[in-house]
C-alpha cells in the first residue's frame, strides 16, 4: 500500500490556472486524493475557496484546505525542476510530446530529485502558448481526434491514476487474488470414485464404456480446481442423488406436515457444507 504521505508523491504538484468552474477544482481535489496525492497548487481560480468546490471534492477537504492561491503560473511552480504541461490540444509550435505512463516515470524520477508540476488549463481554453512555453514537456491523453478535450477533472484523474500505477509498479505492488486452498489430489480420486459410481447407480453410464466420459469429467474439474468445500457439496449433491428415493420419501412426509416455505428448510438441514465424505 503506498500512502499518502509517500514523500515522492508529496513532491508532486498539480497546478491549475484560471479554473471558471469552483466544482472542478473539487473533482480534482478528489481525484488527486483517490491516487495519493496531496499538493494541489491553484493559479487565479476564479471561485476559491468556495462551498460548490467543497461539495466536489467528497471529503478530500484536506487539499483544498492546504493549496496554495497564487497570482501568476511562475510563483505557484517554484522551486519545481520538472514541469509538465498538459493539453487537449496538439500544438502548432512542436513541443516534447509525451503520454501520460510516460509522463508519469518522469515526474517519479525527477521526484527523486526534487520538487515537480504538472500543469492544467483553463476549461474554456487551455493554457496559453507563453505557459506552455514554461513547461519541459507537453503531456497529451490520446482521444478522439475529432472530440479531444476532457473534462479538467477526468484528465487530472488519468495523469493521478498513471502515476500512482507507476509508483506501485516501481514498487512491485499489485493487486492479488486472495490464495485459495485448492482441493489436494487424494481428494480429488475420491471425488472421481464417487461420481464414476453415482453414474453408474444413477443409470447413467455404463461402468464398462465410461472411461471417456470420466476422463472428460476429469478435465472438466481439473479447470476448475474446486476447493474442499465445494468438492464436499458436489459429493453431498451425489450422495443426495444415489439415496434419491429415499430423500423423496423424506420430503413427502415433510410435506403432508407443513405448507409451502418449509422446503426449503428441509433441503438445507438435509445437507450440511464441511459434512461430505471428502476422503476415502
Ligand atoms: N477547450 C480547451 C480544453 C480545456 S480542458 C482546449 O481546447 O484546450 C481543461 C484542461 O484539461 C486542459 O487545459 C488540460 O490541462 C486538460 N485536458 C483535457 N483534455 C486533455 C487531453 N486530451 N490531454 C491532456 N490534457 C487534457
Amino acid at each position: 500500500m503506498i500512502s499518502a504521505q509517500s514523500s515522492l508523491l508529496d513532491r508532486i504538484r498539480f497546478v491549475l490556472v484560471e479554473t471558471t468552474h469552483p466544482g472542478n477544482i473539487g473533482a480534482v481535489a478528489r481525484a488527486m486524493k483517490t491516487q495519493c496525492l496531496g499538493r494541489l497548487e491553484l493559479v487565479r481560480p476564479r471561485y476559491f475557496p468556495n462551498a460548490e468546490a467543497l461539495a466536489r471534492a467528497s471529503g478530500a477537504d484536506d487539499l483544498l484546505a492546504s493549496a496554495g492561491v497564487h497570482k501568476d503560473l511562475v510563483s505557484a511552480l517554484a522551486g519545481c525542476r520538472l514541469v509538465v504541461g498538459s493539453s487537449a490540444r496538439l500544438r502548432a509550435v512542436e513541443w516534447p510530446l509525451i503520454e501520460p505512463a510516460e509522463c508519469a516515470e518522469r515526474l517519479l524520477d525527477e521526484a527523486e530529485q526534487g520538487e515537480v508540476a504538472l500543469v492544467l488549463g483553463r476549461e474554456s481554453s487551455g493554457l496559453t502558448n507563453e505557459e506552455l512555453a514554461r513547461c519541459h514537456y507537453l503531456v497529451h491523453i490520446p482521444v478522439n481526434p475529432d472530440f479531444s478535450s476532457l473534462n479538467l477533472a477526468s484528465a487530472a484523474q488519468v495523469f493521478a491514476y498513471e502515476i500512482h500505477r507507476a509508483l506501485r509498479a516501481r514498487r512491485g505492488i499489485r493487486l492479488r487474488e486472495t490464495p485459495r486452498e485448492v482441493a489436494p489430489p487424494e481428494a480429488m480420486e475420491g471425488f472421481h470414485q464417487h461420481l464414476a459410481q453415482s453414474l453408474v447407480d444413477l443409470g447413467f453410464s455404463d461402468p464398462d464404456q465410461s472411461n471417456k466420459l470420466l476422463r472428460r469429467l476429469r478435465r472438466l474439474f481439473n479447470r476448475s480446481r474446486p476447493d474442499l468445500v465445494e468438492l464436499s457439496i458436489l459429493r453431498g449433491i451425489l450422495s443426495a442423488a444415489q439415496g434419491r428415493k429415499t430423500a423423496d420419501r423424506f420430503h413427502k412426509s415433510q410435506r403432508r406436515e407443513t405448507e409451502s416455505g418449509t422446503r426449503q428448510q428441509v433441503v438445507g438441514s438435509d445437507f450440511k457444507v464441511g459434512e461430505g465424505p471428502v476422503d476415502d
